[in-house]
């Protein structure tokens, strides 16, 4: 596996392969693997020749007062994973190399970055919405592969590709969770073992709204009310960021199921803030 900080090294690399008639796949993360990552890694091995992963912590999509130093970091243990799943090359840059000091241009999509998660993370989506902009033009992968977790995040960098003439397929994949249904994250480690106890009601709680439709509660305002009681017992030590029914391709508020739709959740626990989310079907 080819170890690349330079985005021009990076660029090269990239090129050549495609030159080479070599099909590319993209997979960006932000370290610290766990199996979602590695999913989604192993998944690009199956479908391009040369596996491309981005490492980097990307200081543009954190708030102020986020986590950007705290956020886990361990390139050697990450290294060591993503040379067990297949990976090319590994392009780990330096924050100066991806940002000129007079770096000027963002990319933003505010309509699907406005509500969910950009309501607590006003600069988040543009912060990750650049970057992904950059490693795509870097790599000019023929996919790039990205998790469902992030739902939010997967709707906006779909939308900027077909919009932007992109011409990366950008391909979605299911959430990885742990055995007691929590889903991976790095930010897990931030959970001390209480909360860690605690933690796996959010997606209870999503799986169990799920079975309240099928039994009929279609109204989105009922859903929400019941599954906020739910965490308000279940999740207790957790303080509920926001709980929302939507279109999973517009994230615009649905009020009643009836087409699919995606209910998403986000809770402060402990130092953590979790996200999940679930489709509902009709
Ligand atoms: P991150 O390092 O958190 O920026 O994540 C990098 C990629 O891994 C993103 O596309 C995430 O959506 C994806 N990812 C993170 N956690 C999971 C998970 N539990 N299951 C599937 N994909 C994930």
């Amino acid at each position: 596996m080819d170890i690349i900080s330079d985005p021009l090294l990076f660029q090269q690399q990239a090129s050549t392969w495609r030159r080479l008639g070599e099909t590319t796949a993209l997979v960006p993360t932000m370290g610290a693997f766990h199996e979602g990552h590695l999913s989604l890694m192993r998944y690009a091995k199956t479908q391009a020749r040369k596996v491309m992963v981005s490492l980097f912590v990307n200081p543009s999509q954190f708030g102020p007062s986020e986590d950007l130093s705290a956020y886990p970091r361990d390139l050697d243990r990450d290294v060591h994973l993503a040379q067990e799943a297949g990976v090319d090359l590994l392009f780990n840059p330096r924050p100066e190399a991806m940002y000129a000091l007079d770096h000027a241009t963002w990319v933003e999509v505010p309509s699907l970055a406005r509500d969910l998660c950009g309501r607590t993370r006003p600069v988040h989506f543009r912060g990750v919405a650049t970057v992904v902009v950059k490693l795509l033009n870097l790599a000019q992968p023929t996919l790039a592969v990205f998790g469902e977790k992030d739902w939010q995040q997967l709707a906006i960098i779909k939308r900027l590709a077909r919009d932007l003439f992109i011409p990366t397929h950008i391909v979605g994949r299911p959430i990885v969770r742990d055995e007691d249904g929590l889903a991976l994250s790095s930010r897990n480690a931030y959970l001390t073992p209480e909360e860690r106890a605690m933690a796996p009601a959010l997606s209870q709680g999503l799986r169990q709204a799920k079975a309240w439709v099928r039994e009929g509660l279609t109204r989105s305002k009922d859903l929400l009310d019941r599954l906020a009681l739910f965490y308000a017992s279940d999740l207790a030590l957790a303080r509920v960021d926001y709980l929302r029914l939507v279109d999973p391709e517009n994230l615009t508020p649905v009020e009643e199921i009836r087409q699919p739709a995606l209910l998403a959740a986000a809770v402060y626990l402990g130092r953590a803030r979790l996200i999940d989310n679930i489709l509902i079907p009709v």
